[in-house]
């Protein structure tokens, strides 16, 4: 982490290494998740709406060229010198045969603007031919792996419906670390049953694993899903954060994690219209980390402070 910040961005990070702006571009390849197609579950994750976070470039019916082209268009008008990550965001990206894995991820490296991929996966989904494919093109391309961990306690995992272990968020780690691939995981900070000192226990296990970035997300509830009829059967089941809440707790979150690990997100941002709870007033991801950096400031305080200074909380 550069001394001067209070914590590792990873958009600094990301335009050290392309010496130009970054940005990630979503891509919807047609995967489905085996957690909603009976293989491992049925009816997926209690929070999940993949709806959500598609944006309107990014449908399946298109080639993955298609939808490059049609997202950097949009982007483009603002930033034309910036270079594209495809992002394979929607369901378990790695959920198919290698022929077509291959056949996909090489047609978004193709595009020119595009500098490299990051693929979003299930812990649980990945297995040795998938990760050695992804390995093999880091070789020449840059290349992120991403597993939704969510948590780091089974308990959890369980009432999430997740239908992994932490075990196996651990092993699928490790193993990518093994082969050389660059690591990020996914967290959701306030999930039911959660209390503030688990939610730090999650950045302290988190710091022990080789992973390089990380992606926190607020819990959202969002119409439609199995966890907005929990909510409306009992509101008492999630710990509802105002801003200023979230805020703090992150950078408690922040204080016990890894130096070292790059953070990209810490918040979703779900269309309005969708989300039942919590209600931030529709502010965006970029002003809520701003808040962040101002709070970070106000405390005097960095990531990874109580690790390095050894006290514990
Ligand atoms: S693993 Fe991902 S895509 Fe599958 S149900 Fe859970 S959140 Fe949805």
């Amino acid at each position: 982490m550069n001394t001067t910040e209070n914590y590792n961005s990873y958009s600094k990070w990301i335009r050290k290494i392309f010496n130009e702006r970054v940005q990630k571009i979503s891509v919807d390849a047609g995967f489905t998740c085996p957690n909603r197609d009976g293989s491992k579950g049925i009816g997926g994750c209690i929070y999940c709406d993949n709806i959500t976070f598609s944006p309107n470039y990014c449908s399946n019916s298109k080639s993955i060229t298609q939808q490059l082209d049609e997202g950097i268009t949009f982007f483009n008008k603002k930033y034309p010198s910036q270079q594209y990550i495809a992002y394979f965001q929607n369901y378990t990206n790695t959920y198919s045969d290698l022929k077509k894995l291959e056949e996909l991820y090489l047609e978004a490296l193709s595009h020119e603007k595009v500098v490299g991929i990051a693929v979003s996966t299930r812990p649980d989904c990945v297995d040795n031919g998938a990760l050695e494919l992804l390995a093999e093109l880091s070789k020449s391309h840059f290349v992120t792996i991403e597993f939704g961990v969510e948590s780091t306690s089974n308990k959890t995992l369980n009432i999430l419906n997740r239908c992994h272990s932490f075990e196996e968020s651990k092993n699928a780690i490790t193993k990518s670390a093994t082969l050389g691939l660059q690591i990020g995981v996914h967290l959701i900070l306030g999930l039911p049953d959660e209390d503030h000192s688990q939610i730090i226990g999650h950045a302290k296990e988190l710091s022990k694993l080789p992973i390089n970035i990380i992606k926190l997300h607020q819990l959202q509830v969002i119409k439609g899903t199995k966890l907005a009829d929990l909510y409306f059967n009992n509101p008492d089941i999630i710990k509802l954060y105002s801003i200023e809440e979230y805020v703090d707790l992150t950078i408690d979150f922040l204080e016990n994690l890894s130096p070292e690990i790059i953070i990209e997100r810490f918040t979703s941002e779900s269309p309005l219209n969708k989300v039942i709870a919590p209600k931030w007033g529709g502010l965006k991801n970029f002003e809520i980390v701003d808040k962040i950096r101002k709070r970070l400031v106000e405390r005097n305080t960095w990531q990874g402070r109580l690790i390095l200074s050894g006290r514990k909380t």
